[in-house]
């Protein structure tokens, strides 16, 4: 009785919940409503363990629906190193908040120490997961793999080409900001951690400044391990298409253009071989230019060295960006993520002579005009199939203007593929950079990148071009915990003393390139457009009027051309000739008491040869 009463109640909750149009929508708030999913089978599900395998994931044991939290993904790879001797973990920092960077040394040499990894002599394989904490594909991955290649003893062959370096979890205080709520454009797991750190700080903006101590134990560790073959593993947002894993790096218009050519021509056409092989479905990077209309085509972009890939283009350190797509399913994503990363470990045991000469080349490369921004040419794009899913635009009742919708339906679509590739501002490469001791958290960021430096034991004169900064624009907002600032420097040359503790830093060096970009005023990644240089903005000395006015009468009545030079002023500048206090800047101005080093930036480029 009890029970038909409560099914009829059911019944009449339903019928009232579709009549509203809420049965799907509002069944639970923060239920979020995906597009279609496309239907998959790929052979990679074979690498799943059974139920009872002591080595199961636990993204494995819940079918792909959960992913481990910070403590079990360190208590099982602490596990796993303590029965697997080719496994070793090391910290490589600490967060804010404590929590250490965990990086696990898989070679077969048990060579754990960098020195002894080089000397091992075999490639060197960086594959680091979540920056971005929420998109946590590459640990899982990484967990299954690292047990295959040891306790399980599958796939012990990959430990004989090459070695791996694996960082499960790159944000770590960002990963245990752990909820439902973390990823509402992606498709499982269901509790994720977030994008940022523990100071809202995005590190995929942090390559270049360096500001959180994540980035750099990171940079140290490239620095001292020097892999061969970085990898930045991440999930998309956006538009829906039928790509589930997409991968790309800056091409061969860009810094290390032997390195794009290995990346492009051999790493490439291996992966997508074996991704296809395995039922996956690779593809380029995609940002569309319009997210509501794939038509108008997707842009290849070449971004500043903040982001991790155009940084390793900078720096001549071949590294890539994966982005697996948001909308297939955890396990599609995540399997994918594990083939991708066999098939690297394969191809670096064959290729690796091709890719060290790569680097050499590009190490050894002085371009004399280094490009600081880039732009898309005016000539027509190439036209790419792209694999896309079918959208409508539908009306909205809530906007009352219309949104995109992706219908689940698999189209090829023939687009523009566009990419910003002619440089926009180049800057012609000085010998060196000079910079003064009192900027020392920017000579103490060039350190840690690893740009070798000489550091003056006692002041030096030197003849130097100097920018002056005009026209400087603070942004109206923060970002990344800095206010930018754009400007038009204009050089001057100076006779400059550098005191004691001062920096030379010729650019003839592997990071020569990195080091215009980041000192060079019009470069948008440079310390001075970040606000490392915002002091020089201010003056801070100022003369009173009763001091100007004599002043101004006896500089007139002394010089026959500043009298002139005034006069014409006042005839060609109405504002000028009605602002007393202009008129006295004017004055102070032609006066040696006037701070010459008010927005003179501080950083010298020794030309000469
Ligand atoms: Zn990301």
């Amino acid at each position: 009785m009890m029970r038909e009463k409560f099914f009829a109640r059911e019944i009449a909750f339903i019928l009232f919940a579709i009549i509203c149009g809420w049965f799907y929508s509002y069944e639970a708030i923060g239920q979020v409503i995906l597009p279609p999913e496309l239907p998959w089978y790929g052979k990679s599900q074979s690498f799943v363990v059974a139920k009872n395998d002591p080595w199961i994931t636990l993204a494995e044991s819940s079918d792909f629906t959960r992913t481990p939290r910070f403590d079990e993904t360190v208590k099982w790879l602490q596990e796993l190193a303590a029965a697997a001797p080719e496994l070793k973990m090391i910290s490589l920092g600490k967060s804010p908040e404590g929590r250490d960077i965990w990086m696990v040394i898989a070679s077969k040499e048990r060579a754990f120490t960098p020195a002894a990894l080089r000397a091992a002599n075999k490639p060197i394989f960086l594959a680091q997961a979540g920056i971005h904490a929420g998109e946590i594909d590459g640990k899982d991955a990484g967990m299954m793999l690292l047990r295959d290649m040891t306790v399980a003893g599958k796939k012990r062959d990959l430990l004989d080409g090459a070695n791996l370096l694996f960082i499960p979890i790159f944000n770590v205080d960002a990963h245990e900001r752990f909820s439902a709520y973390g990823r509402i454009n992606q498709r499982g797991p269901v509790e994720t951690g977030w994008r940022t750190n523990a100071r809202n700080l995005n590190l995929n903006r942090d390559y270049a400044k360096l500001d959180t101590p994540e980035m750099r134990a990171i940079i140290r560790a490239l620095n001292e391990w020097n892999p061969d073959l970085y990898f930045d593993l991440h999930v998309t947002d956006g538009a829906d298409y039928q790509y589930d894993i997409t991968f790309g790096y800056t091409g061969k218009h860009g810094y290390s253009p032997a390195i794009a050519t290995w990346l492009e021509e051999i790493l490439r056409p291996n992966l997508d071989r074996d991704l296809k092989a395995m039922g996956h479905i690779p593809g380029p990077l995609v940002f569309p230019i319009n997210g509501r209309d794939f038509q108008q085509g997707i842009i290849d972009f070449t971004a500043g060295p903040r982001f991790s890939n155009s940084y390793g283009d900078v720096r001549h350190l071949p590294t890539v960006l994966i982005e697996n797509h948001s909308l297939k399913p955890y396990k599609q994503r995540v399997l994918g993520t594990y083939v991708l990363l066999e098939s690297t470990m394969r191809l670096l045991a064959k290729e690796t002579r091709k890719l060290r000469e790569a680097v050499t080349a590009d190490c050894n490369r002085r371009q004399q005009d280094v490009p600081l921004s880039w732009q898309v040419p005016k000539s027509p794009p190439a036209m790419i199939d792209l694999l896309a899913v079918e959208s409508k635009i539908s009306p909205s009742k809530i906007t009352r203007s219309d949104y995109v919708q992706w219908t689940g339906k698999p189209v090829t679509l023939r687009v523009p593929h566009m990419q910003n590739n002619e440089p926009a501002l180049t800057v012609r490469r000085p010998k060196a950079y000079w910079i003064p001791p009192a900027w020392s958290e920017v000579i103490e960021r060039l350190a840690l990148h690893g740009v070798q430096m000489e550091k003056l034991t006692e002041p030096r004169e030197v003849e130097v071009e100097m920018y002056r900064i005009q026209n400087a624009k603070l942004a109206n907002q923060a970002f990344e915990g800095h206010v930018g600032v754009t400007s038009t420097p204009v050089i001057e040359r100076h006779k400059r003393n550098f005191p004691a503790a001062s920096v030379r830093i010729s650019t003839d060096q592997p990071l020569g390139d990195l080091a215009v970009l980041l000192l060079e005023p019009d470069s948008p990644d440079s310390f001075f457009q970040w606000g490392f240089f915002l002091e020089i903005l201010s003056a801070t000395e100022y003369v009173e009027e009763y001091v100007m006015h004599p002043m101004a009468e006896r500089m007139l009545a002394e010089d026959a051309k500043l009298k002139a030079e005034f006069e014409q002023k006042l005839k060609s500048d109405s504002t000028f000739a009605k602002s007393p206090q202009e008129k006295l800047q004017w004055f102070y101005q032609r006066t040696p008491f006037f701070d010459r080093e008010w927005n003179l930036y501080p950083v010298g480029r020794e030309t000469k040869p």
